[in-house]
């Protein structure tokens, strides 16, 4: 068994519209260590590819992102495939979590390691066919992403680990429909020096500053449509978070805390005042 990490996008920013519905992007993904799903791959199956999940809400069939990185990855290596997947979900549906993404590279991964017949840049291929942020999942560690999410910096991860609560309100929100309702006048390029200024504040665990910086082009909308997600986020901050925001396309929020104790405290406050929420603590590294 193998866990599968979330992430959350610290910033996220829409640089243009690509071709094929791709919206070009500058974002910074942080690999969660928690919550993570449990995927266990088979290969001593009946021929074909078999999908057993243990969410009712996500499909077990080929539009399961596990089955379309197995049957993508069986096609391009010329293998039939006699492969049984089992995954566990823990990390919330449709939640700008990435839990799908992070299934389905860990599925290449592990049909990689088995089969060995996709190079590096081919693997990285295959998993941006299966989706746009299947690519950072194949080596999930803190990255500032361009292009359609695939193209990777990786600054150095010497970061001070930084409490973090994550409040999912049990809703999904497809990442179409974020895309979709974009302000097309947000979109475009980051302020020269807002990578290098978050960096910074980041290494420090300057939290004011991260703050002032964190931002999502994806969270207007969605806090149009849901104007819950912004008396939650409003919430968090009254209650002590030092900085809240929808990562990805939502609706999960995150929260930055001062210590692990506030971060816990919260958690505490949210469980009680709103057991329909799915609060989660974890921590940035
Ligand atoms: P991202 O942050 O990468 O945009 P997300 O976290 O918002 O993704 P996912 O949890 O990956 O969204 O789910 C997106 C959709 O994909 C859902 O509608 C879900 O039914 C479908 N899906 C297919 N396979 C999976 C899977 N293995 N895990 C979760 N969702 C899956």
């Amino acid at each position: 068994m193998i866990r599968t990490p979330a992430k959350i996008n610290l910033f996220l920013k829409v640089t243009g519209s690509g071709e094929n519905s791709y919206h070009t992007l500058n974002t910074l993904f942080m690999p969660l260590a928690n919550p993570a799903d449990e995927l266990e791959l088979r290969f001593d199956a009946e021929p074909g590819i078999r999908i057993s999940c243990s969410a009712p809400e996500v499909p077990g069939d080929e539009r399961n992102l596990c089955y379309r990185a197995a049957a993508l990855y069986a096609d391009r290596c010329g293998i039939a495939p006699a492969w049984e997947i089992s995954l566990k979900k823990n990390i919330p549906v449709a939640a700008g979590m990435g839990g799908g993404s992070s299934d389905a590279a860990a599925v290449l991964l592990l049909l990689n390691r088995h089969c060995r017949r996709a190079n590096d840049a081919e693997l990285a291929a295959l998993a941006l066919d299966c989706g746009a942020d299947v690519p950072f999942f194949l080596a999930p560690r803190p990255a500032l992403a361009t292009g359609y999410g695939n193209r990777f910096e990786y600054p150095e991860p010497d970061f001070p680990e930084i409490p973090l609560l994550l409040v999912n309100p049990g809703f999904p929100i497809s990442a179409a429909w974020a895309y979709r309702n974009l302000s097309p006048e947000t979109v475009g390029a980051l302020p020269s020096g807002y990578e290098q200024d978050f960096l910074t504040a980041l290494r420090r665990a300057d939290l004011k500053r991260l703050a002032g910086l964190i931002h999502n082009d994806l969270a207007p909308a969605a806090y149009r449509k849901f104007p819950v997600l912004r008396l939650l986020r409003n919430e968090l901050l009254e209650a002590g978070a030092a900085a809240a925001e929808i990562t990805g396309s939502g609706p999960t929020l995150f929260a930055l805390c001062k210590s692990f104790k506030k971060r816990d405290e919260l958690a505490a406050v949210f469980r009680r005042n709103y057991p329909q929420l799915t609060v989660m603590t974890s921590s940035l590294k």
